[in-house]
C-alpha cells in the first residue's frame, strides 16, 4: 500500500512538471513527499537508506572514482 502512495506522489510531481509555469514551491513539496514515502518503504523493508545511498553513490564519479570527475580529461 505504501508503494501506491509513492506512485500517487510521483503522479502529483509529474502533473507539476507538465504545467506551463512550474512552481518551485509545489515541486519542492512533491519531491519531499516522494522522498518521505521512499524512506517509509525502506523502513518497512528494514533498509538503512542513508547507508544504501552512500554505498551506491559514494560522492565520487562511479567510473573514474574521482571527485571532481576526470573522465573527460
Ligand atoms: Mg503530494
Ligand atoms: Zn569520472
Amino acid at each position: 500500500m505504501t508503494f501506491i502512495w509513492l506512485i500517487e506522489e510521483i503522479g502529483e510531481f509529474a502533473r507539476i512538471l507538465r504545467s506551463k509555469e512550474i512552481s518551485i514551491t509545489d515541486a519542492s513539496e512533491e519531491l519531499s513527499d516522494i522522498v518521505a514515502w521512499t524512506s517509509s518503504i525502506a523502513n518497512l523493508l528494514g533498509i538503512d537508506l542513508e547507508s544504501a545511498i552512500s554505498k551506491k553513490y559514494p560522492g565520487v564519479c562511479l567510473k573514474c572514482k574521482s571527485n571532481p570527475c576526470v573522465c573527460s580529461k
